[in-house]
């Protein structure tokens, strides 16, 4: 019993899971539907000109079959102006955004159109010939040429199987042929829903691969952008790295050789910084190090390279920058720092810098040359009692 009722659930799950995915692509259908219908229309508008040229120019060789000829240029006139109605009222829908309802529209009134011609195309032929071919061609265009969801696609053929059995009932007095015609006509009813089904499962089965590709490709391209932050950004304060900053700086140096232009180099250490984590703990150190980061972002150029060093150390690269130009800067930050009252837990809490600067020459290892002389500079400042701007000497 508990395992006829799990079948069933794993049924109805089934159902909904083929439900839902039949719906999350019937928008593509309809657009491809309409695109597909689009050109159609314009093929067998030349072909019912052709037809009912044909048909006219025929002399017919008794009266039941004038009765016939004109019946058929008459479906073939009539269908004429409607493909060209429906052709145009396409090509003003496809340069509409949103297709939706106008476009479900469109394409039922294509369907009823191409199954009323066809049908009635064999009805009057059953008077003069046993001929059924334009309901085989139409249970082929109807499988081939619209993608219809399953339950669309069954009652399409079922209203169209009736119709055809019962009009050609009518006029086929020939118990034989007409026995004959609808079970040929029933065979390819079968064959179309059954090739409408497979067209509509592959389908199906393709759009979603596409969406899933997509889908992969916007991963990955996320994941790369998240590779690229860390491989060139600081976690913590979200400013560039160590790593990235000599890239900048051997494109600096190669500008330099060329231009002929100085451009300085800013190192700063925040003074004492471990007695800060040692007093407040190291979260509160990190929420310093965040806000001096923004700090220094705040006061600089965007033309200016701020970096991570690591650790309570950040460097940056003011591109064709004297080092006096640079001093002020390094001044103007040190007494912004300095006068800073970060507020953290209620508590506030000042903090002080020194900083070293050095100029970026054009000579041999220029990068590795104007970091000695950096380090040097800052050394200097810590030695001459911190809080201090020291240039390279
Ligand atoms: P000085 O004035 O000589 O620079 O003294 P200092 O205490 O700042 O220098 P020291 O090199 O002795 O210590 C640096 C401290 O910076 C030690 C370390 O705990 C702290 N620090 C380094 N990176 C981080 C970090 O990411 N977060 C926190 N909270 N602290 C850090
Ligand atoms: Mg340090
Ligand atoms: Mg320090």
């Amino acid at each position: 019993m508990d395992s006829s009722a799990s079948k069933l659930r794993t049924f109805i799950n089934l159902i909904r899971k083929e439900r839902s995915q039949n719906n999350s692509i019937v928008q593509k259908a309809l657009e491809t539907n309409l695109r597909r219908m689009y050109y159609l229309a314009l093929v067998v508008i030349p072909m019912h000109i052709a037809y009912v040229v044909m048909f006219w120019i025929t002399e017919p060789s008794s009266g039941e079959e004038a009765v016939w000829r004109t019946g058929i240029i008459v479906v073939h006139s009539i269908h004429l102006i409607v493909s060209l109605a429906l052709a145009i009222i396409i090509s003003r829908a496809k340069r509409q955004n949103h297709l939706s309802n106008k476009a479900v529209f469109i394409q039922y009134a294509f369907i009823v159109s191409l199954s009323a011609m066809a049908i009635s195309l064999v009805t009057i032929d059953q008077h003069v010939t046993t001929n059924i071919t334009p309901f085989l061609v139409l249970c082929l265009g109807l499988a081939v040429i619209f993608l219809l969801r399953p339950t669309s696609a069954f009652i399409i053929f079922s209203v169209v199987l009736t119709a055809y059995l019962l009009l050609i009932g009518i006029v086929q007095k020939e118990p034989a042929i007409l026995l004959t015609n609808r079970v040929n006509g029933i065979t390819f009813v079968v064959f179309g829903m059954y090739l409408s089904l497979i067209l509509w499962n592959t389908t199906r089965k393709n759009l979603f691969q596409e969406e899933e590709i997509k889908r992969q490709q916007k991963e990955l391209e996320e994941k790369n952008a998240e590779l690229q932050r860390l491989a060139f950004f600081d976690t913590l304060t979200g400013l560039y790295n160590r790593r990235k900053w000599f890239e900048f700086a051997e494109e600096e140096s190669r500008l330099i050789c060329r231009y002929n232009i100085r451009s300085s180099v800013v190192l700063m250490d925040i003074d004492h910084f471990k007695k800060i984590n040692d007093d407040y703990g190291h979260p509160i150190g990190d929420k310093i190090l965040k806000e001096i980061a923004d700090l220094l972002k705040k006061n600089l150029r965007a033309v200016d390279k701020l970096c991570r060093w690591g650790g309570e150390e950040f460097i940056f690269l003011l591109p064709n920058t004297s080092v006096e130009e640079a001093r002020k800067v390094a001044e103007k930050l040190r007494t912004l720092i300095e006068q800073a009252e970060f507020s953290i837990d209620g508590e506030s809490i000042r903090v002080k810098a020194s900083f070293g600067i050095a100029s970026i020459k054009c000579e041999e290892n220029p990068i590795d040359r104007a970091y000695e002389r950096v380090d040097r500079a800052l050394y200097m400042a810590k030695q001459g009692g911190r809080n201090i701007v020291v240039s390279e000497t």
